[in-house]
């Protein structure tokens, strides 16, 4: 790393003891930026990095409800508005029991980037609860999602912060979640969240957007070796919304995706994976992947074990941060890998990057593989502000606008800074400079 940015770097561990993930997520952005600091000089006087680091505003909040029994829990909520420069506060929910300050600052850290990258006037925010909706009913669900909004409610608007879904957080929660903030408010204010449904003020093409982008971001990767989805044969992670999207993707390109996972095994399903079938049991159903085993004969469930054991050439981490380290990479590689993009949000550990980038293999990072989401959040929020709605077609032609320019944009930042094929310098500083740029231009603040 570069010298000049060690004690930045330094300084911003000491002060957020304990956050693993986010200082991960620091120390990879700022290997990346040497060369941009070569080049301006002002980003260091203007001291963009310190400040980049410590979020606009900070809010943890108690969230208490009742379970059907009538026993009351007490939940922590978080909202991060880490950066504004570009637009309001744009980012999503995550309910897990494994959320805490460290995860959302990490998510929200990369959001700035992401955002950033996508082309659109969204700033950085992240937020979630350390909440764990398995096994929850309706009822629960929605008295916790009521509960959370109580206190989120005067943070956000269209305007200031515009939450969206993660992790445990789909349309049935932004659904509850809206209902709430109306009922305080008394606004129907369509823009103060995305992943709406669709006939009160989502937009179409949203489900499916974070997983089509990841696929079409890789796509445009093979393209610059002459290689296509067609007849690649693909491994996923994970099996939520972006998973299920992604498998969707690769195969109406031509690919086959032969297994995905979920938190306790994997299912290999040599034909290609059912995607009706899949997405009945996990997203109907809120079921586990040893129902999908039981209904698709061919098809073989592992308890346990990692995903990444299972030979493909192109790899989608689509389940959660870290599940990819530097042996299972190695095994990746060694099986003949050629292709990562990342649906879920920094799902390679630093050691498994480095493996990838040794073995020369394309590696798309979330941060720019996984913007679709929240890209197609903004166009939602365009169709809000306009009272209008588009077709699915549009819709998706417009993403496949967004994610090609992305593809583009950090292939060509990646050259300019003299690392061809690096996507990850080319996501860094590609953000990072429309990031700074315009922190400079708004003062110190
Ligand atoms: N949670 C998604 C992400 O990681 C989407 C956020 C949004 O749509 O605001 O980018």
């Amino acid at each position: 790393m570069d010298s000049r940015l060690e004690a930045v770097r330094d300084t911003v561990l000491a002060r957020n003891p304990g956050e693993k993930e986010f200082h991960q997520a620091v120390i990879e952005v700022f290997e990346s930026l040497g060369p941009v600091h070569d080049r301006h000089p002002e980003f260091l006087e203007g001291a963009v990095l310190e400040r980049l680091c410590e979020p606009e505003r900070q809010i943890i909040f108690r969230v208490p409800w009742t379970d059907d029994a009538g026993r009351v829990h007490v939940n922590r909520g978080f909202r991060v508005e880490f950066n504004s420069a570009l637009g309001p506060y744009k980012g999503g929910l995550r309910f897990h029991p494994s959320v805490y300050l460290g995860i959302v600052k990490f998510l929200g850290f990369e959001q700035i980037f992401k955002n950033a990258l996508t082309g659109m006037p969204i700033g950085g925010g992240k937020g979630g609860s350390d909440f764990d909706p398995r096994g929850r009913s309706d009822a629960e669900i929605m008295r916790f999602c009521q509960s959370f909004m109580t206190e989120l409610y005067r943070h956000i608007g269209e305007y200031t912060d515009v939450p969206a879904g993660d992790i445990g957080v789909g349309g049935r929660e932004i659904g509850y979640l809206f209902g709430q903030y109306k009922r305080i408010t008394n606004r129907y204010e369509s823009g103060v969240l995305t992943g709406k449904g669709i006939s009160w003020g989502g937009s179409l093409v949203r489900p499916e957007a974070t997983g089509y982008g990841t696929v079409i971001f890789a796509q445009e990767m093979l393209k610059t070796r002459g290689q296509s989805f067609d007849g690649q044969r693909v491994v996923v992670s994970g099996s939520g919304n972006v998973a299920i999207h992604a498998i969707a993707k690769a195969q109406s390109l031509g690919a086959t995706v032969v297994a995905c996972s979920d938190s306790a095994g994997y299912i290999v399903d040599e034909a290609g994976i059912d995607v009706a079938l899949l997405s009945q049991v996990k997203e109907v159903e809120r079921g586990r992947l040893t129902d999908y085993a039981a209904r698709r004969p061919g098809s073989n469930h592992v308890a346990g074990g990692s995903v990444w054991d299972v030979t493909g050439t192109v790899a989608l981490p689509c389940a959660t941060q870290n599940e990819l380290d530097g042996d299972a990479a190695a095994k990746l590689v060694s099986n003949g890998l050629i292709a990562v993009a990342e649906g879920a949000n920094m799902p390679s550990t630093r050691s498994a990057v480095s493996v990838f980038q040794e073995a020369g293999i394309l590696f798309g990072p979330g941060k720019a593989a996984n913007a679709g989401g929240v890209a197609t959040s903004a166009l939602e929020m365009q169709q809000n502000a306009s009272r209008d709605s588009w077709s699915f077609e549009y819709t998706e032609q417009r993403l496949t606008e967004i994610m090609v320019g992305i593809h583009d944009r950090c292939a060509a930042t990646a050259d300019e800074y003299g690392a061809p094929g690096n996507y990850v310098v080319g996501a860094n500083i590609g953000g990072f400079v429309k990031v700074a740029d315009a922190m400079l231009a708004q003062g110190l603040i």
